[in-house]
């Protein structure tokens, strides 16, 4: 199927999906001008590695955390 050029769109949030040289940009959300993510994806991209292994793991949404 072909739905995402292999090339961010301009005004769109960048966040990539995808390896080996073959990523789509499955992210639509509007950003500003000089910003590259929005902010659910710059908040995946800024973590800290330890962070993003858990959530992996945890194969449940970042973004829905349980307050303990
Ligand atoms: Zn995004």
């Amino acid at each position: 199927m072909e739905n995402a050029l292999s090339l961010p769109r301009p005004g769109r949030c960048k966040w990539a999906e995808g390896d080996s040289g073959n990523y789509t940009f499955p992210c639509n959300v509007r950003v500003e001008s000089g910003t590259s993510y929005c902010a659910d994806h710059r908040a995946l991209v800024y973590m800290p590695p330890e962070e993003r292994r858990r959530s992996r793991s945890a194969a449940a949404p970042v973004f829905k955390r349980i307050a303990a």
